[in-house]
């Protein structure tokens, strides 16, 4: 419905796209599938790519495989079929002195292209030329006319953006529309930030990288804007990545200001400790406890980050750090994601803590009864200093009387609100949280951005590279064999599934049916257990402790061992439709072996359809067992909302950088503005009111964190 021209209003960037000039309702509707819905947007929809129209090839001069742009005149045109099923092709021939060429449809009106062919007509066609049986040819090229001698070129002499389209929009109108929006709010975007700043970063004017992207002058280079390292994308990137930092930085100084709680080092205390543990502390776990230790002592809250790839060990370093509150006199909550990972924590820690003398507590949904009742009242008084659990330790009656660190594990399960309520539980307390595989360098810095980050970059000694082979149904037998090897010298196997149950007209073998398979073939020998999702927790509990003391040999399982467990007498993993499963997902499995100094064997059976996305999951986990390197590609592959999973409301989105490739400029755009914090926490200075005004604008809404005075 047409509601009249726009009101004046002070922001005219944010006019409704639909009354940029040649747009209109039905246009608007379009665009918005684009996420494009006012002028703003539209100048930041910016082109996927560029189309070099600057040289003209003679027919003679084109090659395959290449875009190219080329003159003739028509010869003739007209239309075949094709095939038996007679598909019509509307075929034009144009020449020049130096050859001939076809220019070829599919989808086409016969009259309507036939008007516009007519024999001897001078007409320029661009296009990706392709070779068929030794011919070259154009499939639908752009056209444009010429007339006389064609010096009012259009399309060709100049380079070209490539838009993102959806159905119903075309190159074409995308050029047109772009033109009009800037002729009629162009003058609106005006430079906001200061030009000593851009300057001194080596920056264009953002407004004029804007318009450059759009419409690029023909003497850029185009290899350049392909690449997306134009100075022009330089600085819309920088400028993207640069608020989103000054507001972490805004946030990180603001944090470091406010009263937290002390804890004093004691030494004593983590002597024990390292006497009761069954192992050595790495290198990289003695560092990041000494680091976190540190920062513990200060009087400030703490936020911190702990990376570590799968079986990096980060538990036991998480562990240390409770002991460093319950020394100074407070009350630790470590809290996972999932029943059996929580109980896995309960028995581990309470296996060394018992040996202190420090009472531990379970706390899940399966708690009732008297043990949750004596469980609220103990924690509640302060009795258990260190309290275990998933999403029950969050509930509102649960009371610590003096909690002074909360521990998050596999923090990416859990919503920002759920990490807030457990936060509430305390006054101040210190956070730590842990993520399952290691986070992405770009997201470190901006999903992440205002914590500080412990990496453990060592595995425990004598754990060597797991063995990953990717296998096709044929080869089923062969992964027996394998199997019966290892069981052979008394270790154990998983088998993962991605489903429990058949569910109609998908072919999946579900879990049950592929567990009888293997008893059928491994028993009596070795006994095998199928573990789900849908089971009690006490039954899930028996079968958990019973393959851990090996009682069970083969556990076939859906993927709820894909968190945490740890049994380092396992030395296969074996996914059943590996193709199925996403990287990070296929990774955690594959964590779930090589915990032990026996060489350890992941096999991944996949379907041989399989998508891109799955063919390039299931290659880099054959090609790495590099867990950073993973992340990355799964980044790259999935993009940082879905990456993120619930995190990703707390990162705005990016109109032109993208973090799995922008990590050069993203440094420079984050050291530039905790430099400006450091100087200004409070952005009072004169000159950095731009910056203030702009941030406001940008934050708004979008995250939930900085309140900027
Ligand atoms: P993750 O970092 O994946 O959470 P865990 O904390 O579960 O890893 O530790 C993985 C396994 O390695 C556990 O069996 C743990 O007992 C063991 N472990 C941890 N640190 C060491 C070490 N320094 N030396 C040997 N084994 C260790
Ligand atoms: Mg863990």
């Amino acid at each position: 419905m047409y509601k009249g021209p726009p009101k004046t209003t002070d922001v005219p960037l944010a006019t409704p796209v639909q009354f940029v000039k040649g747009v209109g309702p039905a246009l608007a509707k379009k665009l918005a599938r684009l996420n494009v819905f006012t002028v703003e947007d539209l100048f930041y929809l910016i082109p996927n790519r560029y189309i070099d129209r600057r040289k003209i090839d003679t027919i003679a001069e084109l090659t395959p495989g290449k875009e190219k742009t080329t003159v003739g005149h028509v010869l003739g045109s007209g239309v075949y079929f094709l095939g038996k099923k007679g598909k019509q092709v509307f075929d034009v021939v144009i020449g020049d002195k130096t050859g001939k060429i076809s220019a070829k449809w599919f989808h086409f009106r016969h009259q309507q292209m036939k008007n516009l062919f007519p024999v001897g007509k001078k007409v320029l066609l661009a296009g990706e030329v392709t070779q068929f049986k030794n011919k070259l040819q154009f499939f639908h090229p752009e056209v444009e006319l010429l007339e006389g001698d064609g010096d009012s070129l259009e399309i060709g002499g100049k380079i070209l953006p490539v838009y993102p389209l959806t159905e119903g929009l075309y190159q074409k109108t995308m050029r047109r529309i772009l033109r009009n929006a800037w002729d009629g709010f162009g003058h609106h975007l005006r430079p906001a930030l200061p030009l000593d700043f851009l300057e001194r970063h080596g920056l264009a004017d953002p407004w004029e990288s804007v318009s450059l992207l759009h419409f690029p002058s023909s003497d850029i280079d185009a290899e350049l804007l392909n690449s997306r390292r134009s100075q022009a994308h330089k600085t819309l990137i920088f400028d993207e990545f640069f608020f989103l930092e000054l507001g972490l930085a805004l946030k990180k100084a603001k944090a470091t200001k406010e009263e937290g709680i002390a804890f004093p080092k004691n030494l004593k205390l983590a002597e024990i400790f390292k006497k009761t543990l069954p192992f050595e502390l790495t290198a990289a776990q003695k560092k990041v406890i000494e680091e976190i230790s540190q920062e513990m002592e200060k009087p400030f809250p703490m936020n911190r980050l702990i990376q570590g790839d799968v079986g990096s060990g980060k538990t036991v370093v998480a562990l240390a750090c409770c002991l460093q509150a319950i020394a100074g006199g407070y009350q630790a909550a470590i809290m996972a994601p999932t029943e059996i990972l929580a109980e896995q924590h309960f028995f581990t820690i309470k296996n060394y803590l018992s040996q202190m003398g420090i009472p531990v507590g379970l706390m899940t949904g399966g708690v009732k009864g008297e043990e949750r009742a004596r469980l609220y009242k103990a924690c509640a008084t302060g009795e258990i200093p260190l309290m275990i659990g998933t999403h029950a330790l969050i509930q509102d009656d649960l009371e610590f009387a003096k909690l002074g660190l909360v521990v998050i594990d596999e923090q990416h399960r859990f919503g920002v609100l759920q990490r807030q309520a457990l936060h509430k539980k305390g006054k101040t307390p210190d956070v730590l949280v842990m993520t399952a595989t290691p986070i992405p360098r770009t997201l470190a810095l901006t999903a992440y951005g205002d914590l500080d980050v412990s990496v453990i970059d060592e595995l425990p000694k004598g754990r060597k590279p797991i063995f990953t082979r990717l296998y096709g149904e044929k080869q089923r037998e062969k992964l027996y064999e394998g199997m019966f090897t290892e069981l052979k010298k008394g270790h154990q196997v998983f088998v993962v599934y991605p489903l429990i149950e058949e569910s109609e007209k998908v072919d999946l073998k579900n879990a049950t049916e592929m567990s009888e398979e293997l008893s059928r073939i491994f028993s009596p020998d070795y006994t095998v257990a199928l573990l789900h999702g849908r089971l009690a927790m006490p039954q899930k509990e028996k079968i958990m402790a019973d393959f851990k003391n090996q009682k069970i040999q083969v556990l076939a399982a859906t993927s709820v061992v894909e968190v945490g467990v740890d049994c380092p007498n396992a030395t296969v993993m074996v996914v059943e439709h590996a193709e199925r499963f996403g990287l990070s997902q296929l990774h955690q499995l594959r964590g779930r072996v090589g915990r032990s100094t026996h060489q350890s064997f992941c096999i991944l059976m996949a379907d041989y359809r399989r998508s891109e996305d799955a063919k390039r999951r299931l290659k880099i986990m054959t090609e790495t067992n590099d867990g950073f390197q993973i992340a990355e590609e799964d980044l790259a592959i999935r993009g940082p909302g879905e990456f993120l999973g619930t995190r990703q409301a707390g990162l705005p989105d990016f109109r032109v950088a993208d973090l799995s490739r922008d990590f050069d400029i993203l440094t420079l755009a984050r050291k530039a503005a905790f430099e400006l914090v450091e100087k200004d926490p409070n952005l009072n200075l004169m000159e950095h009111q731009a910056f203030r005004k702009i941030l406001k604008s940008r934050w708004k809404g979008k995250l939930e964190l900085v309140q900027i005075a």
